[in-house]
């Protein structure tokens, strides 16, 4: 396989898509810096920080963090980028922060070379998400049904007893899909428009979708 140099890639889809386990695993294949506002919130949380505290009831909700919190946190990032190419997962989410992005990339030099959407059915979502588990203490994600940790139910690197995310009870997992609906999915379009879109079903083994992924990144074409 061909490495891409200074690739930079956007992965969008609903909640529960697969992005982070496609981004951490495309992330070590090419040498990218994988960029999750989800994972760096919760972190902030954890730790109660600043950001934490202004993003914690947002994210219980399962609402969105408001954009001008989202841009000043991935201006920093962006900012202290190391040579390379990254990956935003989960990031941008809507129409603002898509148009914020665009700013910021170009005041810093930067290019878009696509925008991967993962698209899984509603029910899909719902069934993954309650069977996801989480490490309290690394942060490290298990599927009880697809990606189970060795000893029930503890981390394998950590051994901390795994939780079931906050936001990942049924009821919050239904608010989630909304947002994502209605807040989201207008940057389908917006990035369409502009030929970077990539489309691709994130039904499957993530071994399934990640042939996928890596077929559609070297199709020059955009569908
Ligand atoms: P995730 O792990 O990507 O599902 O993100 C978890 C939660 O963090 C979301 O439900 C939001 O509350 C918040 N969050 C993550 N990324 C963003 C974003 N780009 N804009 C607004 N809120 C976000």
């Amino acid at each position: 396989m061909e490495r891409l140099n200074r690739v930079n890639l956007i992965f969008l889809g609903p909640p529960g898509a697969g992005k982070g386990t496609q981004a951490e695993r495309l992330a070590r294949r090419w040498h990218l810096k994988k960029i999750s506002t989800g994972d760096i919130l919760r972190e902030a949380v954890r730790n109660n920080t600043p950001l934490g505290q202004k993003a914690r009831e947002y994210m219980e909700r399962g609402d969105l963090v408001p954009d001008e919190v989202m841009l000043g946190l991935i201006r920093e990032v962006l900012r202290e980028l190391p040579e390379g190419g990254f990956i935003l997962d989960g990031f941008p989410r809507t129409l603002e922060q898509a148009r914020g992005l665009d700013r910021l990339l170009q005041e810093l030099n930067l290019q878009l070379h696509a925008v991967v959407l993962f698209e899984v059915p509603d029910e899909e979502i719902v069934r993954r998400l309650s069977a996801r588990r989480v490490c309290p203490k690394c942060g490290a994600t298990y599927n009880l049904i697809t990606d189970p940790p060795k000893n029930d139910e503890r981390c394998d690197r950590c051994g901390e007893p795994l939780v079931l995310r906050d936001d990942d009870h049924p009821d919050t997992v239904r608010h989630r899909l909304e947002v994502y609906h209605r807040q989201t999915e207008p940057l389908i379009e917006y990035y369409r428009r502009r030929d970077l879109l990539r489309t691709i079903s994130g039904v499957g083994t993530p071994e399934e979708v990640e042939t996928r992924l890596l077929q559609a990144l070297q199709d020059g074409h955009s569908h």
